[in-house]
Order: C-alpha cells, then sequence, then structure tokens
C-alpha cells in the first residue's frame, strides 16, 4: 500500500500514557501503520488535509447487538424493563433470516463509523433459520471496520424455565461446535487483524452451568476471548442469588469466567468485593451507560472501577437498547453520568475519550497495536471537523465531548478511508438502508 499523509491536523491527540496533544501535527502512514509523527513530514503518496480537524485514535465499541439495528424503537418494548423487554422481542428476533443479520450489521457498522468507531464487537447469541455468525462477519468485510464477532448462545428456553421460546434456543453441544468452527475458519491473531472471533454464552440465566465451565476450557484451549452480561441490574442479581446462591461476581469467578482474557458486558451491580476481584483478576468490562438508561438498569461504578484498576471499556449495546448506535455520544453519556453519580470532578472529557479508545482496545486485547496514535501502532483514526457550527466557540476543541461534532469527516481503517467527507464510502448506503427500511417494515406488518 502506498504512504498516505495526513497534513496540518489542529490538534492531534495521541493517547499515549503521558496524555500528548500534539497541535498542527502530522501523521505518516505506510501499509496500514503509523510510522511517524510531528510537523513538516513529506511523502511522495497521498495526502490528507486535516487542517481545522481533531485527529484521535480510533474508537472501539466492545458490547453490540448488530442484528438489534432491525428492531428500534419497538412499541411494546419502548418502556420495558430488562425481561420484559426480552420477551416483547424475542418472537420477532425468531423470524430474522442471514438476509435481516447481513443488513442489520451494515446499517449498524455504517452508523458507528460515522460516529468514529473503527472497531466493533459484536455479540450474536441467536441463529434463527439457517442464520450464522458468518452472516456479520461478512458484513463487517464489506464496509472495512475491524470486527471482534462473538459466538453467543443461548440453550435454556421456555419449557426448560428459561425467557427465550425453544425455538431460539441451541443444543449445548451444538453450540460448541459451531464455536469451533467459526474460530478455526475466521479467529486472526496477527497484530492487524481485521477479525477477531469470541466464545460468548448469552448470559448466566439463558445457559446452563455447564456451558459456561465448558465455553471457558474451549476458549481458552484455542486461545480466542470470553464475553458475556453479568449484573446488568437488581432482577439479574436477585436471579443469581436465587438460582445459584451466590452474587455474579462469584458465579463467573466459580466457572472460570475472570482474567484478562475475560470482558463482562454491563456490570451495573458490581459490588466492592466484585470490582476488586476484576481489579485484581484483569477482567475488562464493557460500560453501556445509554442501554443502561433507557433500560433504568441504573449507573455502573465506573469510577471506582477505575480507581481500582478494572479495564473499562465503552459499548453501544444492541439498537433495540439504546436505540441509537452512535459511539463518540456514547462517550459523552458515560462522562455525564458518572457526574451525576459522583459530582461534577467524576470524569474530565479526556478520561471518557480516553475509555473509548485506548479502554476499549485494552479490554478487547489489542492495547499493543489499536487505541494510540503512535509509531508503530495501526492507522484506525477518527477525524472530527471543529471548523463547523457543533464546535463553534469552543475554547477547547480537544474536549471533543462537551462541544461535539458527534460524527467524524474522515475515518481510516488500517490507513483505508471507510468514511470521506462524512460519507460512507465502502458501500452503497443508501441501497443497505432501502433494504433496512423494507426488511423493518415486514418484520412490523408480522410478515
Ligand atoms: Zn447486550
Amino acid at each position: 500500500m502506498p504512504e498516505l499523509l495526513l497534513r496540518n491536523a489542529r490538534t492531534l491527540v495521541t493517547m499515549d500514557d503521558a496524555g500528548t496533544e500534539l497541535s498542527d501535527a502530522d501523521i505518516l502512514i505506510r501499509d496500514g501503520v503509523i510510522v511517524a509523527l510531528g510537523q513538516g513530514l513529506a511523502t511522495q503518496g497521498d495526502t490528507l488535509d486535516c487542517a481545522g480537524c481533531v485527529v484521535t485514535p480510533g474508537l472501539v465499541n466492545t458490547h453490540h447487538h448488530l442484528y438489534q439495528t432491525l428492531t428500534r424503537a419497538v412499541p411494546g418494548a419502548q418502556d420495558a424493563a430488562l425481561f420484559g423487554w426480552l420477551t416483547t422481542l424475542y418472537p420477532i428476533w425468531a423470524r430474522f433470516t442471514p438476509d435481516h443479520m447481513r443488513v442489520s450489521a451494515l446499517t449498524g457498522l455504517a452508523e458507528l463509523a460515522l460516529s468514529g468507531c473503527t472497531t466493533s464487537s459484536d455479540h450474536l447469541y441467536l441463529y434463527p433459520n439457517g442464520s450464522r455468525l458468518d452472516d456479520t462477519i461478512e458484513a463487517a468485510g464489506m464496509i472495512g471496520l475491524r470486527l471482534h464477532a462473538t459466538r453467543g448462545a443461548m440453550s435454556i428456553g421456555q419449557s426448560a424455565g428459561g425467557l427465550p421460546p425453544d425455538s431460539l434456543v441451541e443444543d449445548e453441544a451444538a453450540i460448541l461446535n459451531d464455536c469451533l468452527r467459526v474460530i478455526d475458519a475466521f479467529h486472526d491473531t496477527t497484530p492487524g487483524a481485521m477479525i477477531r472471533i469470541g466464545v460468548a454464552p448469552c448470559s448466566p440465566f439463558s445457559v446452563s452451568r455447564e456451558l459456561m465451565r465448558d465455553a471457558a476450557i474451549l476458549a481458552r484451549d484455542k486461545g480466542v476471548m470470553l464475553h458475556t452480561h453479568l449484573a446488568e441490574n437488581d432482577e439479574d442479581i436477585a436471579y443469581s442469588l436465587a438460582k445459584f446462591g451466590c452474587r455474579p461476581g462469584d458465579y463467573a469467578e466459580s466457572l472460570g469466567w475472570t482474567g484478562p482474557d475475560v470482558w463482562h458486558a454491563h456490570c451495573v451491580k458490581l459490588d466492592a468485593a466484585e470490582i476488586d476481584l476484576f481489579a485484581r483478576t484483569r477482567t475488562g468490562v464493557a460500560h453501556c451507560p445509554c442501554s443502561n438508561c433507557r433500560l433504568a438498569s441504573g449507573i455502573a461504578p465506573v469510577r471506582a472501577m477505575r480507581d481500582a484498576g478494572v479495564p473499562v471499556g465503552l459499548g453501544v449495546d444492541g439498537s433495540a437498547s439504546n436505540d441509537a448506535g452512535n459511539l463518540v455520544a456514547e462517550a459523552r453519556m458515560a462522562m455525564l453520568l458518572q457526574r451525576v453519580a459522583s459530582g461534577p470532578g467524576a470524569m474530565s472529557p479526556r478520561e471518557a475519550l480516553r475509555i473509548a479508545t485506548r479502554g476499549g482496545a485494552e479490554v478487547l486485547g489489542r492495547g499493543d497495536h489499536l487505541g494510540q496514535i503512535a509509531p508503530g501502532y495501526r492507522a484506525d483514526l477518527a477525524i472530527w471537523d471543529v471548523s463547523g457550527v457543533e464546535a463553534a466557540g469552543s475554547w477547547d476543541p480537544a474536549s471533543l465531548l462537551l462541544a461535539g461534532p458527534t460524527r467524524v469527516r474522515d475515518l481510516l481503517v488500517e490507513g483505508r478511508r471507510v468514511v470521506a467527507e462524512g460519507q460512507v464510502v465502502t458501500l452503497d448506503l443508501p441501497a443497505v438502508l432501502a433494504d433496512q427500511r423494507r426488511l423493518a417494515e415486514a418484520l412490523a406488518r408480522n410478515e
């Protein structure tokens, strides 16, 4: 790949250990990797003028259900808490096909890209009508974002006392076999990997104790990461105490679900002992503030987690419970919620942006190559035009989460432009949105 030189960025937010920010700076990229930072750099290759722009590392989304982009603002689920919300949506999701999975993922990934996200995880835990994880992976390849696709699963249906209809649950041996299949087919361990696979039973209340344990053994054997939902709200804690006789942290620990190769979504209700456990074991958290507000789950103790040393990243969560998928807006909400909980000094805009970039990269095990702007790191960059109306009058445009903007001008993944001049350039997005509208309307008509 020829060189690309980003020239004359107003502010370059490196996210290095010292929090260095460079003014009027250039970034030289070669073969998808950052090779130099500084002023007055030269190239024989292409140049991209970044005057009037703040450049940050690409944002990293650590929790999502891309298939849910087709079920935003579903009337019966707009005002329910977690368990009621799930039981409203399960019958709709049971009608999905591979086409729904692909189109929904393309839409969700395009939305993420426009909001500065270069790497997303996805948690797909239902596979109706021949759907496969491959459908989502194909979508990520089409748009050109990095994807950590996790092979989710549910095995306890209504007839066994669970929440999902029996048609959405799978046999546990088949689940483990398909985990092996997708790991062998897609998992890439190289530093520039565009696809990595994780193993991700949906939650402790939708699979058996044995599957949780076996999934952890399988993931460690294959060298992939583990992901699930944990301690999301009060109902979740009550279920754990009643069913397992312990809190979620103890349950996770007893089944091998702690360690630097594990990250849990939500963790709104972690207590002090669980925060200590996560910090000691370097177990990661995907904080999803908008979803937690939307479902009235509570405010996750992110300040306490960060102070204790728990790795924390951000997630937009599925579009059925947000219902947006704008990652930079999610970072702003993370900052605001910690202030509501703990006062105006509880989280600065720069710390929230650090969680959204470097924090997410570290949670996903990519901290050596993603999440910073430094020589040797992959060229995943978000370019924010701060000369427009949103940031007009800002004395400190690098405090991006205070004044905006909330859409990128350009987005580079592995040195390639996915967004240029505010438009996704790797896809025919209007055609994707037409497909999305057709499928959503048919679902709403119960067809
Ligand atoms: Zn979720």
